[in-house]
């Protein structure tokens, strides 16, 4: 097995080469428009007619020919949203009532704003300054979208925005990417399960993350003192679980692996039939970190070993052959197809903060997502930070974004097995590899999450 421990930005690359050369996700299903909402577009959303299909006034107030504002005119009828003029064609020196979303009638080039107008008897006088141009309060026919134009993308993840267009284009069902299946291992002597959970087999969603269930009884306060000495709930598949979701993915919690060569082997051989494998630990130098050389052992192609980050350093990613046959199948041949994996290092802020730099881009694009990468913005210190680190580090921070402008603040830490630190946070501050000291106001990037 070779060693190839990568820069961050080779790592983050890596991941998105692969993510580029993905085929579109296998399936794609129909889900109404009500259940759209953080689904990836499998076919593209198209105007069925112009949009919008007829002159449409935005304002409350008169259609006028624009060459007659200045003048006397008749007020010679009223139309409203959803009705069109039947009328004749507006005359010279005329205007016909209109309300927001109506339709421009025929002879008309502007509407005049009802607060800028007078009305005496019939007759209406526009205020003096306040002229129209030809085309002014009203949108032109087809001037947002021509029919058959393409709106939405296949590709596109579908949030509100997303929705009002298709639905505005009549669309009460669309066709949406299938979601990518992914199994969380977790690996670890120490670890132990909560209370009553329950792990899928391949193939049974019961146990899925996000299936119904629950038990319904009222919490009295933090559990606690449940544990021997030395021992942990495993918290890292439950944080995966929540971020696969949040990524559009279904998260199958698989049983923890203990750290024994054939422990780990049993759940790499559950694991590698899903889409993504995400194992959490073991992945260190210690002597029962065996997560590596297990995956060797299915044939694993290893992208990288490790990433110059901190927390996350020990990071390893690649992809493993799928293959066939029921009973045993790792022994069978090999369907063509891959699974991919991550394993992660067993650092509850290690593993959150390599899911958002290299699992989410990865996993977006299996979902079918178009636009992958982690997100980055800039924000100025608030306060003097300490550096001097060889790795790029990305340290739990709170992000205030105000109005004035967008500062962040480390959150003071233990390190990154501080999963209460990482929460005061709501996102990761950016330290560069080989800079002593970033002063306050300074500007850094941030991970978003
Ligand atoms: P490892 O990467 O296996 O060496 O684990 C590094 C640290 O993370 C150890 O302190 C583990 O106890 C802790 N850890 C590993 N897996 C989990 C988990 N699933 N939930 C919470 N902590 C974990
Ligand atoms: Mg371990």
């Amino acid at each position: 097995m070779v060693d190839r421990v990568l820069g961050f930005e080779e790592a983050l690359a890596e991941v998105l080469r692969q993510a580029a050369t993905l085929a579109m996700p296998r399936g794609a299903e129909r889900v109404t428009l009500s259940e759209a909402a953080g689904r990836v577009l499998a076919t593209a959303v198209r105007a069925g007619r112009d949009q919008p299909p007829f002159h449409r006034s935005t304002r409350d107030g008169f259609a006028v020919r624009a060459a007659d504002v200045g003048r006397a005119l008749r007020v010679v009828g009223s139309v409203k949203a959803g009705e069109v003029w039947r009328g004749a064609a507006l005359g010279e020196d005329e205007t016909i009532e209109i309300m927001t979303g109506a339709p421009l009638p025929e002879g008309a080039d502007a509407v005049v704003m009802v607060e800028h107008v007078a009305i005496q008897g019939g007759v209406l006088t526009v205020q003096a300054g306040r002229g129209v141009r030809a085309g002014e309060n009203v949108v032109p026919r087809g001037a947002e979208a021509r029919a058959g134009d393409t709106l939405l993308p296949v590709g596109r993840l579908l949030g509100a925005a997303e929705i009002a267009v298709a639905a505005s284009c009549g669309y009460a069902e669309l066709e949406v990417f299938a979601r990518p299946r992914v199994a969380i291992v977790a690996t670890g002597d120490e670890l132990v399960e909560l209370p009553g959970s329950v792990h899928p087999t391949h193939g049974d969603e019961t146990a899925m993350d996000g299936a119904p269930g629950g038990s319904g009884s009222a919490m009295s306060g933090p559990p606690g003192g449940l544990l021997g000495d030395a021992k942990i709930y495993n918290s890292n598949s439950y944080a995966l679980a929540a971020l696969v979701r949040a990524e559009g993915g279904v998260a199958g919690r698989l049983e923890i692996a203990r750290d024994t060569h054939d422990d780990v082997w049993e759940r790499i051989a559950q694991g590698s039939m899903w889409d993504l494998l995400l194992l959490s630990g073991g992945v260190s130098m210690g002597k029962f970190d065996l997560v590596e050389e297990v995956l060797a052992e299915f044939d694993a192609e290893f992208f990288f070993t490790g990433a110059l980050i901190q927390p996350g350093k020990p990071i390893v990613f690649g992809r493993l052959p799928k293959r066939g046959g029921t009973a045993h199948p790792q022994d069978g041949p090999w369907t063509g197809e891959w699974t991919y994996f991550f394993g992660l290092p067993g650092n509850p802020v290690s593993t959150q903060v390599c899911f958002h730099l290299f699992v989410a881009p990865l996993l977006r694009a299996l979902a079918g997502c178009t636009d992958v990468a982690p997100q980055f913005v800039e924000a100025k210190l608030a306060e003097d930070v300490r550096g001097g680190a060889k790795v790029t580090r990305f340290l739990p921070a709170e992000m205030i974004s105000a109005w004035e402008g967008v500062t962040v603040r480390v959150v003071g830490w233990q390190g990154s097995g501080d999963v209460a630190a990482n929460a005061r946070g709501n996102c990761y501050c950016v330290l560069p590899a080989g800079v002593e000291s970033f002063a306050k106001g300074e500007t850094v990037r941030v991970l978003l999450r």
